[in-house]
Order: C-alpha cells, then structure tokens, then sequence
C-alpha cells in the first residue's frame, strides 16, 4: 500500500527549492557516517523522476568523499544540505532527499531506521 504523497522542501535561505513524490510511511534513514553522522541528515531514498528541482541549481555546491558515488550538495549561501544525488547499488541514479529539510513534515513522526554507514 503506497501512501506517496508530493512534497516541497529546500534549504534555509529558500535559494535551493524542490518538490518530490515520497512515501513517508516508509522508513526514513538516520547514517553514523562521517558525513551524515554530522549533519544529522535523515534520508529518504527517491528515483530521479520522482524529484524536481525548481531552483537552486547554481547556488549549489558538491562535495565529494570516500568513494565519490554521492554528491552532498549543499546550499552555497546558507550551508544546509537539502538534498544528495547518488548512484544506488543497481548504478542508477538515486536521490537522497534530506527529510528535515521537508516543509510541513513532523520529523518526530517519521519512521527512523538507523543505518550503520561509518563501518562500511
Ligand atoms: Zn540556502
């Protein structure tokens, strides 16, 4: 049973704003990585089509590390990471949409599932 609902979310300078199909129901990710341990990002997994960027492409800046197969993009004017693109383990495109960054979504409601990124 899908409960894909469209969201809206972006960074805090409101540069960088998207809109995304998403099935909250479904588990949102909590990473120990050296990155996302950090940020304290919590991460919904999305295939391209299902993600719009509406602005923001230009003021956005990529940060690469450990095996450069994610894109940690964050704003470059206000620093929040609202979003990642990356390639799944099938090598298609996948986007990490930081679930935080979401507007109108209760984070205290999300189904969290930690995800043991820093052993990997
Ligand atoms: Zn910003």
């Amino acid at each position: 049973m899908s409960e894909t609902k469209s969201y809206t979310g972006g960074c805090q300078c409101g540069r960088v704003r998207y809109e995304v199909q998403l099935d909250l129901s479904k588990p949102v990710i909590a990473c120990n990585c050296s990155m996302c341990g950090r940020a304290g990002t919590m991460l919904a997994f999305v295939p391209p089509d299902q993600f719009t960027l509406r602005s923001g492409e230009d003021v956005l800046t990529d940060y690469q590390f450990n095996h450069n197969v994610i894109h940690h993009l964050f704003c470059r004017v206000c620093g929040i990471k609202s979003f990642a693109r990356g390639k799944g383990r099938d090598g298609g495109v996948q986007i990490a949409v930081n679930t935080r960054c979401l507007d109108d979504v209760n984070i205290d409601q999300l189904n969290v599932q930690k995800f043991d990124g820093r052993s990997r």
